[in-house]
């Protein structure tokens, strides 16, 4: 009775963290609503019949309690010492491994519940038990292949070859195959059991010959529908134990991933279908343009002498800057334009970095004022009456080829028009292409200026401009 009503306190508090991730200044709370609901719904675990049972066992190897308090302190030393070292820009992989460990606990919640008492299972119980083998697997692979292309480990781009979309079918076919055997009434264990090994081999199989077509600038995107898929199969596996808080905290995961995975679609102008089987980043440079103009360069003191008499800039923030750690200059130099007289605001695409919300963050770290903060349909319009744009490296959000060049692969993606801008000064490092490997004749207009340096360096330089003036 205690245990469940700390679980419904538990999911309670998951949905008041949820709700207050949706704004930048209520994210941290929300962060500590849901990390409290979990340490509750950890605590209230160590007091399931089950577990209580085990204390008055005579084999130390039967007590439930030696092995789950193993397994937090496990898993606390490895999250925090993790957690500490990630950097900001290493985030997606974090993420990845996390989606990875809980498919992967998820499938083995159901494989041991199976194997602790095959004759007991009914049909309701099985099916929970096939398709929590199926997601689980999928989401363990599938994230450690991601994981491994996004921190690469491993080429990043999409691999595509002959007769895959047959494979992937064939797979999905036979994993179906084998669920309707495993759940059969009176099915001989013995069978039973090498189904569920087959369906298990299929699934894991699976999961990595899904991810294996997609690369590039998708990434994120299939991170986010994986964090779904392991948030289905946690609602799963609540099922085969009678779990309310994984039922519960399995839906919100699965629910809340699957949305923001459409919101990335939408923002990028693809389909999940188009996605996940078009293998997009498998040819990185197909468009049919050459690289346009030869790009001009200039120095950070004459840009300087441009900033200082501009009325109005606009910072176009991308995945360079967050790799800079650029965030806390770029403020200074906010405040010294400002000073001088020019209204300043920031842009964000949704897309820019490798995480949704990543450019909010680093700007909110940096103290930012929100009310500085546009949205690129906000901005956009407003674009022609900006003098100057500077573009800190932002490369794909900012490329005219989505706009203008049918035979680009990221053509129809909405991008932050800084070209319309009067100026337009590109902080970057050198001539490297963006994430998604293709020209930006963005850099060869004859209104855009490069500025090649790291970001922060080219920032600090253009406020020690400023300072000594
Ligand atoms: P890009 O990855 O396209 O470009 C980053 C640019 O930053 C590069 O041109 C690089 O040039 C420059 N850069 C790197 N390090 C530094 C540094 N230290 N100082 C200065 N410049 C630096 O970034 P965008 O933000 O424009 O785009 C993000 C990409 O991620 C897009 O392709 C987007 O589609 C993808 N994405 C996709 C999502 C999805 O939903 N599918 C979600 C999130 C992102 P150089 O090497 O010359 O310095």
């Amino acid at each position: 009775m205690i245990n469940n009503l700390a679980y419904i306190l538990a999911c309670v508090l998951f949905i008041m963290g949820i709700k207050r991730l949706n704004r930048p200044e209520t994210a941290r709370r929300g962060n500590f609503l849901s990390a409290l609901g979990m340490l509750i719904a950890v605590v209230a675990a160590f007091f399931e019949n089950e577990v209580v049972q085990s204390w008055n066992t005579a084999d130390w190897l039967q007590n439930g309690y030696v092995w789950a308090l193993l397994a937090v302190a496990i898993g606390s030393v490895i999250g925090i010492l993790w957690s500490k070292r990630v950097k900001m820009t290493g985030m997606p992989e974090l993420v990845a491994i996390y989606n990875g460990f809980g498919g992967l606990a998820s499938f083995l919640v159901a494989f041991t519940q199976f194997l602790r008492d095959p004759a007991a299972v009914e049909t309701i119980v099985a099916a929970s038990i096939a398709l929590t083998i199926l997601t689980g697997a999928i989401t363990f692979t599938g994230s450690m292949l991601a994981w491994g292309k996004l921190s690469e480990k491993i080429s990043g781009r999409a691999i595509v070859f002959g007769g895959q979309k047959i494979i992937n079918g064939v797979l999905a076919l036979a994993a179906i195959g084998m669920m309707v055997i495993f759940v059969m009434p009176g099915i001989d264990e013995g069978v039973r059991l090498a189904v569920i090994i087959i369906l298990a081999g299929i699934s894991l199989i699976f999961g990595f010959a899904l991810v294996l077509p997609i690369g590039g600038g998708d990434m994120p995107v299939v991170i986010s529908l994986l964090n779904s898929l392991s948030g289905v199969a946690v609602a799963l596996a609540g099922f085969i134990i009678a779990n309310t808080v994984l039922i519960v905290a399995g839906a919100l995961v699965g629910a809340s991933g699957m949305m923001l995975t459409l919101i990335m679609c939408r923002a990028m102008n693809r389909s999940i279908k188009n996605l996940l089987f078009s293998g997009f980043g498998a040819n990185p440079a197909v468009s049919t343009r050459g690289p346009g103009a030869e790009p001009k360069a200039i120095s950070t003191e004459d840009a300087y002498l441009m900033l200082e008499a501009a009325g109005s800039v606009v910072f176009v923030p991308g995945y360079g800057m967050a790799v800079a750690q650029a965030q806390h200059v770029v403020k200074e130099l906010a405040q010294k334009l400002e000073a001088a007289g020019a209204e300043v605001s920031f842009v964000v695409h949704p897309v820019a970095g490798r995480m949704p919300g990543h450019m909010n963050v680093l700007l909110a770290e940096a103290d930012i004022p929100y009310e500085q903060l546009k949205t690129m349909d906000e901005m956009n319009p407003a674009m022609p009456l900006c003098d100057i744009a500077i573009v800190i490296g932002a490369n794909d959000v900012v490329n005219p080829a989505a706009e203008n060049d049918e035979s680009s692969p990221i053509y129809g993606m909405p991008i932050i028009k800084a070209y319309e801008a009067k100026t337009v000064f590109v902080l970057k490092r050198g001539k490297g292409r963006g994430f998604s490997g293709i020209e930006n004749e963005l850099f060869g207009m004859s209104n855009t200026l490069m500025i090649y340096g790291d970001a922060k360096a080219t920032i600090s330089a253009l406020v020690g401009e400023f300072a000594s003036e």
